[in-house]
């Protein structure tokens, strides 16, 4: 039975669409079988896995909006994630699903048949707590909760652990705080060693002990349509995103 995990932030550019594909690349070399849930409709996830989002027919909208057959949404890549793309039309899926009967547990109806299949199920959240979030949330075991080695990291907290705390309280009684993963980490800046510690200090147990460093591979791997193992193996980034599946695969 796969163990579901969302990375869930409402601030954009912290690092979470880059930590589910290169997270779920990392368990898929260590033997797991991986789904990557795409919730995001810029689709980045989807894209960064080398998937052409004009080969698509099917995405996410249609799993939420048009009751389409999970099976037949996702899609295979070459490195052995298996991916629930999404596309842009699921940037208007929140306004048409306020009025739906249970519209907060869509995506976990649907990923509750199949998540026999997986080890492992990744959501990447939009960078909002709308109800896609709320669905990933809903959807989800646990949340790894990304944050930016930056000034203003911890700016926006309450809102997130906000949130988890509602849908734990209203919607899944299971959704628990997997981890705070720090990103863009930057050895040479006492910044990044000061947010680190405050970061720990809020979050004592909480808190991964690998940093994602700031590394220009991981930057660049999306536009070649890989995960970081397979465009820069060697990087430290790559090393990084490898030691991170052992800390979670270690958490059970
Ligand atoms: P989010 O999904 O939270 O919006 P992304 O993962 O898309 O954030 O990251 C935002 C931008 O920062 C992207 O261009 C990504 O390639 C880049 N990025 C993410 N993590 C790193 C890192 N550790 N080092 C360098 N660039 C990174
Ligand atoms: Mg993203």
């Amino acid at each position: 039975m796969a163990k579901i995990i969302a990375l869930a932030n409402q601030k954009g550019g912290v690092g979470k669409t880059t930590t589910a594909i290169n997270l779920s690349a990392a368990l898929v070399d260590r033997g797991y079988k991986v789904l990557l849930v795409d919730t995001d409709p810029q689709g980045n996830a989807t894209s960064g896995c080398g998937i052409e989002k004009g080969q698509i027919k099917l995405s996410l909208y249609d799993l939420l909006l048009r009751e389409k057959n999970i099976l037949e949404i996702i899609v295979a890549t070459n490195g052995g994630i298996k991916v629930l793309p999404a596309l842009i039309d699921l940037a208007g899926a929140e306004v048409e699903m306020v009025s739906m009967f249970s519209r907060e547990t869509k995506l976990k109806k649907a990923l509750d048949k199949i998540k026999n299949a997986y080890d492992y199920i990744i959501i990447d959240c939009p960078p909002s707590l709308g109800l896609l979030t709320i669905n990933a949330l809903t959807a989800a075991d646990s949340v790894i909760l990304p944050l930016q080695c930056e000034f203003y990291a911890l700016e926006g907290m309450t809102q997130i652990l906000n949130t988890i705390k509602l849908v734990h309280e209203n919607l899944n009684e299971k959704l628990s705080l997997e981890g705070v993963l720090l990103t863009m980490y930057d050895a040479r800046t006492n910044l990044s060693a000061q947010v680190a510690e405050e970061v720990k200090k809020h979050f004592p147990d909480k808190v991964y002990r690998t940093m994602i460093p700031r590394n220009v591979r991981l930057s660049e791997a999306p536009s070649y349509g890989c995960p970081i193992n397979e465009y820069a193996a060697d990087s430290k980034g790559a090393i990084a995103y490898k030691d991170l599946a052992e800390e979670v695969i270690k958490n059970g």
